[in-house]
């Protein structure tokens, strides 16, 4: 009997690549038709007779498209109407297939967005229709001055919607009561709460202070921030998790003290995972001693970054199986626009919080984490795909197998390059990397089945992302 995919022939056949899911590393072909992956077997040979494309992988990995489940990308707005397709399109370059945007004030959502979850989401749909180069979805933020935002959970999740995050920190923050009631509901209906940990009493104390004796300058930001006030809101949310039974995500974690209390919270049965970002797992907080309030200026994110310890406990944690995986907490703020307030006198409490990274995602796990020996190459594709998608209920992505959607990376290992601001396509004008070297390049991404990147050229036409609507999340 002839099957199907023998009488028309695949889209797309893959050869020679060595195929890295979370559990081993095989030379495998793979074969693609209508979007999703048919066949991942060791010789294929024959089909590729009858495809459309043959791609030639020798020598190169081929992942699963990273899936970053956090990014504060900008949605188009009348002066920068490119400003959200340019950061999609940089995801790909950077590998990454599917990303997950906040809805947060400052990434263009509208007043009504942070009244009303599902005004927002429906308004994060519309602007963002035909505008993406790769699939991606959203992650509504929980606001403190929304209407009646515990009301919404239960619509917002039937809307595809799963995930929400809440701040514990920030004006826009939610009373610790709502964000209890929020992780319960979620929780009962297959969602799952991200909750910023950071303590707002310590905070908001230790910044007044500071500006009280005049310490307004950048470098001000990382120390009215410290490791205890995440590890005590960290604590608070794993203890909210036990008592609700519920799952919750941490979202960037960046210190031992605060993974200390996800770790234990896990042994003991709590449903809680955590991510780290690219940059707790490559810089330190020296970068707060530079003189220059610009240049200090690119390091003002929240958390901020920490010493060389707190570093070295990521990995570890990664590796450990306590952080369950990395996203970027990518901001495209720009030293010429929002950080350019620090050299404007603007005091640190005012500085626009963020840095980018959408297009680095890979680049520094793989580079920093997999050539340098801290975790394997199956952990890494666990930590950036596989993980992150089954979490945020993305069912058809994050792992190579059969009948999923076929969002791939072709990644040459033996790659070396330098990152430079000039060369990425995210609409920052900066990146915390810059100069640094790093093994391994992408050399084409594709969505589907779909070239979005090829040979380190942009080959899709804008709008073929889609919006994808999540099953059941927090598994
Ligand atoms: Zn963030």
């Amino acid at each position: 009997m002839t099957t199907s995919i023998e009488r028309l022939g695949p889209d797309l056949v893959i050869l020679g690549g060595t195929v890295v899911t979370a559990g081993d590393s095989r030379r495998a072909d793979i074969a693609i038709r209508d979007g999703a992956i048919e066949a991942v077997e060791p010789d294929l040979g024959t089909l590729a007779a009858g495809a459309r494309e043959v791609v030639d992988a020798s020598g190169l990995l081929v992942l699963p498209g990273c899936v970053d489940v956090h990014t504060h990308t900008r949605v188009a707005s009348d002066a920068e109407p490119d400003r959200f397709y340019q950061d999609s399109l940089a995801a790909a370059f950077g590998g990454t297939t599917t990303f997950l945007a906040f809805n947060n004030p400052g990434t263009g959502s509208s007043p009504a967005a942070h009244r009303s979850i599902v005004a927002g989401i429906d308004e994060f749909r519309r602007v963002t229709s035909s505008d993406s180069a790769v699939d991606f979805a959203l992650s509504p933020a929980i606001l403190g001055g929304m209407d009646d935002p515990l009301a919404e959970l239960p619509a917002m999740v039937d809307a595809g919607v799963p995930t929400a995050k809440a701040f514990m920190v920030f004006d826009f923050r939610l009373a610790d009561r709502a964000i209890y009631d929020a992780m319960a509901i979620l929780g009962s209906r297959g969602g799952m709460l991200e909750i910023h940990c950071e303590d707002p009493v310590l905070i908001d104390s230790a910044v007044a202070s500071a500006l009280q004796h005049g310490d307004t300058s950048p470098r001000h930001h990382a120390a009215t921030r410290t490791t205890e006030a995440e590890a005590v809101a960290t604590h608070r949310a794993m203890a909210f998790a036990r008592a609700t039974g519920a799952p919750v995500h941490v979202v960037h974690l960046s210190c031992a003290a605060a993974l200390g209390f996800v770790a234990a919270a896990r042994a003991s049965g709590v449903r809680a995972t955590a991510e780290t970002c690219p940059h707790y797992l490559t810089l330190t907080d020296a970068r707060y001693e530079e003189p220059d309030p610009l240049e200090c200026a690119k390091s003002v994110i929240s958390p901020p970054l920490r010493p060389a310890a707190d570093v070295e406990a990521m990995w570890a944690g990664l590796a450990a199986g306590d952080l369950s995986l990395v996203a970027t907490d990518h901001v495209a703020d720009r030293v010429a626009v929002e950080k350019g307030e620090a050299a404007r006198g603007v005091s640190f409490d005012r500085i626009s919080n963020g840095a980018p990274g959408i297009e680095t995602l890979l680049s520094i796990v793989y580079g920093e984490g997999v050539a340098k020996g801290r975790i394997s190459l199956e952990r890494m594709v666990d930590v950036l795909a596989t993980t992150p998608a089954h979490r945020f209920g993305l069912a058809r992505k994050g792992a190579i197998e059969v009948g999923r959607d076929a969002d791939l990376v072709l990644f040459d290992p033996a790659a070396r390059r330098t990152i430079r601001a000039a060369d990425l396509h995210h609409t920052s004008d900066f990146t915390p990397y810059e100069g640094m070297t790093v093994e391994g390049a992408v050399r084409s991404t594709y969505v589907r089945g779909r070239a979005i990147v090829r040979d380190g050229h942009a080959v899709c036409d804008r709008g073929v992302g889609r919006f994808v609507e999540r099953g059941e999340a927090g598994r």
